[in-house]
């Protein structure tokens, strides 16, 4: 598998303080990474720079060995919070992306169909956001996302405003949704075992400033279930935060 994103010593500074110190890590083509550590330590932080919504103060990020320029482009981002347009219906919303670079009416419309059967959204297409549970929206989202076939999807503690048993759920959704679909998955979160349900390989960050502490690789098979598998890489984890 090749690189697709490569961090090459990137730190960020908040005028004079230290919020990331020298990150170095890349993500192949498809791969699912976790980026795992404590609250403030920097994920969202970082996160934000691979979006491109934030220059990092030092250090480089190279997109598909291209230009570190391109970064933004390609790329699409769920958050905490969905953060749909709630004027907007949930097809609407779906296809917004797509109706932004002039996708003709039928691709669109085939296009919400096939990302909302993914997300388990069937039948809801005309619904509002505010007629949606937490986790429907958040599906909402994680299906606006994909809609344009972005090389690479960033998650930003996507389930952390959801309640226990539905996060398990969505967790369990968003690894069937990356076999379908062979996205390149970046996702943050300080919840270990989510971390180790998830990933392929997890970075671990430090407490403030973020630094890397370790990068493991966890090779279970999917579905994975909180079993003796599981919970060994879970304390392997916790001796590290
Ligand atoms: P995490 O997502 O791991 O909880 P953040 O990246 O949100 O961490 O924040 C890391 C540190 O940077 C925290 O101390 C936070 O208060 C600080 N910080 C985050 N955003 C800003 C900002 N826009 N301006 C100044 N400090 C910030
Ligand atoms: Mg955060």
């Amino acid at each position: 598998m090749s690189d697709l994103i490569r961090l090459k010593s990137v730190s960020h500074y908040y005028g004079n303080q230290c919020t990331l110190r020298e990150i170095d890590f890349s993500v192949a083509d498809g791969e699912f990474v976790c980026i795992l550590g404590p609250s403030g330590c920097g994920k969202s932080t970082l996160l934000n720079i691979l979006a491109g919504f934030l220059t990092p103060s030092s250090g480089q990020i190279i997109l598909s060995a291209r230009n570190d320029d391109v970064v933004g482009h390609d790329i699409k981002v769920v958050m905490q919070n969905a953060h749909l347009f709630p004027w907007l219906t949930v097809h609407r919303n779906v296809e917004f992306g797509l109706r932004m670079r002039g996708d003709a009416k039928e691709t669109r419309d085939a296009r919400v169909m096939e990302l909302l059967h993914l997300v388990g959204l069937s039948g809801v297409e005309s619904k509002y956001p505010a007629q949606l549970s937490g986790g429907m929206q958040q599906r909402v989202a994680i299906a606006r996302a994909l809609a344009p076939d972005p090389s690479i999807l960033l998650m930003d503690e996507p389930f952390g405003a959801l309640d226990a048993q539905l996060r398990r759920r969505m967790q369990a959704e968003l690894v069937q949704i990356r076999a379908v679909t062979g996205k390149t998955i970046i996702f943050v979160t300080h919840d270990i075992v989510e971390s180790v349900l998830l990933a392929d390989r997890i970075v671990v960050l430090t407490t403030a400033p973020g630094q890397i502490k370790k990068i493991v690789s966890v090779d279970l098979e999917h579905p994975r279930e909180r079993n003796r598998g599981v919970y060994d890489w879970v304390f392997e984890l916790e001796q590290l935060l």
